[in-house]
């Protein structure tokens, strides 16, 4: 008889989970309560990329004459943009349906919560079933965590999802919390017309991230004057043109920014919310749900992947944990590499980075030498006149392996993705060095930097 795997939640981690258990032979339930695709569908990755690329699409035409191309009139249309956006997601969300149909899994819409260790109520409106199971994959994410300041309850107050439905383009906007999140919707409102200020309490914006890219992020994407790091937000209030943000800064002066939305981008926090996990005994850790290295729980046959394990919030992260879980689920060794996690922020430049940062390898004393490479060098660059950025790698210094890499300058979102390779088998950096890359590519940056 088939193994009866229930998977809670329908993101990028628990869709991907159910599709793997299908394909090794599990019989399988996912349980939604809202959208299939979760955050990273409906009101994350997706939208703000595809907001993303009409924003640099415009930045693009505006700029056009550096290639030769006379644009006149060249204006934005935020509800097409918009509706752009909408139709997108609607296409995905219809894609995921159909891998699950493909895949024979049973989908159930409605709210889950543990009966015990084997059975799931799912509440959807005035019904409730019960579900049966071997084993279960928790799947349920995160949501927008809301520190408290005083008015952030107020109106005109957004986190990242309501921002993501702003039916009007605001003019002018605060944004609290200078991480990836805060950095992209500040990118893509900026671009598009709307003065935005962000307000950080680090003393840097992306405050794990070493500072040479930050620096560099700043310079080329002309944000430095938008950006007010180390200030503490104290409260947010009405004013008489919209709201006021005040904050002090690290000498304790009282400072405001004056704005007509606020977008409050201070981090997300594991959703457990109705799984009812003490009553079966699934112990959690701030909010998380503690998992091993298996992503098992305290209760042997339910499982933890995703955002609300608080391992990485990233949906490749989701992803590559959901198959890990479902091979273990499924008495398989697992095959799937969880340890290399890519991380991007996709700005204008991008920013990307794997394995070791400086700060880390500082930090742990590691010992290590860096390759570095500029675009400026780089013929693809420049033939695209964005010969800006550079990429950063971190290597030992006696057998020449590769421990991280760090790229911030045209598509570095897409270039990691052979650093995350290079890292997964152990790579020296000769190895990068002597691979033939295509020419002329902005790939072929990587085997440069190698080659210094
Ligand atoms: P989710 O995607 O959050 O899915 C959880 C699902 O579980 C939801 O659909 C929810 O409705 C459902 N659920 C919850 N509780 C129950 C219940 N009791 N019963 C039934 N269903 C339930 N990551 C990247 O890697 N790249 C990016 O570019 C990126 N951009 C982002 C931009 C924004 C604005 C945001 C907010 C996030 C972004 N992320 C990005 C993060 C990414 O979206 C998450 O890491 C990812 O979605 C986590 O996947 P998950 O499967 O763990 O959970």
């Amino acid at each position: 008889m088939s193994k009866k795997v229930v998977v809670i939640g329908g993101g990028p981690g628990g869709y991907e989970a159910a599709i793997e258990l299908a394909k090794l032979g599990a019989e399988v339930s996912l349980i939604e309560k809202a959208h299939l695709g979760g955050t990273c569908l409906n009101c994350g990755c997706i939208p703000t990329k595809t907001l993303l690329s009409g924003a640099e699409t415009y930045a693009t035409l505006k700029n056009a004459d550096r290639f030769g191309i006379a644009v006149s009139d060249c204006k934005v249309d935020y509800a097409r943009l918009y509706s752009r956006k909408e139709d997108v997601v609607k296409r995905l969300r219809n894609g995921v349906q159909f891998l699950m149909r493909k895949h024979g899994i049973q989908v159930v819409e409605g709210n889950a919560s543990f009966s015990d260790k084997s059975h799931i109520a799912v509440d959807s409106g005035n019904k409730r079933s019960i579900i049966a199971f071997d084993a279960a994959i928790i799947a349920t994410g995160s949501m927008p965590s809301m520190p408290p300041i005083p008015g952030i309850d107020g109106r005109n107050v957004m986190n990242s999802t309501d921002a993501l439905e702003l039916k009007e383009l605001p003019e002018r906007m605060a944004v609290i919390g200078g991480g990836v999140i805060g950095l992209e919707l500040s990118a893509f409102f900026s671009k598009i017309g709307t003065k935005v200020t962000i307000l950080e309490a680090c003393p840097q914006i992306l405050p794990e991230m070493d500072e040479d890219i930050v620096q560099e992020y700043l310079k080329l994407s002309g944000m430095s004057n938008s950006v007010k790091t180390s200030c503490k937000v104290q409260a947010i209030e009405d004013s008489a043109t919209g709201k006021v943000v005040r904050y002090t800064d690290t000498t304790g002066m009282a400072l405001s920014v004056e704005c007509d939305k606020v977008l409050v981008a201070t981090g997300r926090r594991a959703y457990t919310q109705g799984l009812n996990l003490e009553g079966i005994g699934v112990l959690t850790d701030r909010g998380r749900i503690q998992t091993n290295e298996n992503y098992q729980t305290s209760v042997e046959n339910v499982f933890a992947i995703g955002d609300v394990n608080g391992k990485a919030q990233l949906a490749h992260a989701a992803t590559s944990q959901g198959r890990y879980a479902a091979q273990v689920i499924m008495g398989n060794k697992p095959t799937v590499k969880t340890s290399v996690v890519p991380w991007c922020v996709f700005t204008e430049p991008e920013m990307a980075g794997v394995g070791l940062s400086e700060k880390q390898a500082k930090k742990a004393g590691v010992a290590y030498e860096i390759a570095q490479f500029s675009f400026a060098a780089s013929g693809k660059a420049m033939s695209m006149g964005k010969a800006e950025g550079f990429i950063k790698i971190l290597y030992g210094p006696e057998y020449h392996e590769i421990l991280g890499a760090k790229i911030v300058g045209p598509h570095a979102t897409d270039l990691i993705g052979e650093m995350v390779l290079a890292l997964s088998l152990e790579t020296t950096l000769e190895e990068l060095a002597d691979t033939m890359h295509p020419h002329p590519t902005l790939c072929e940056a990587l085997a440069d930097a190698a080659r210094q």
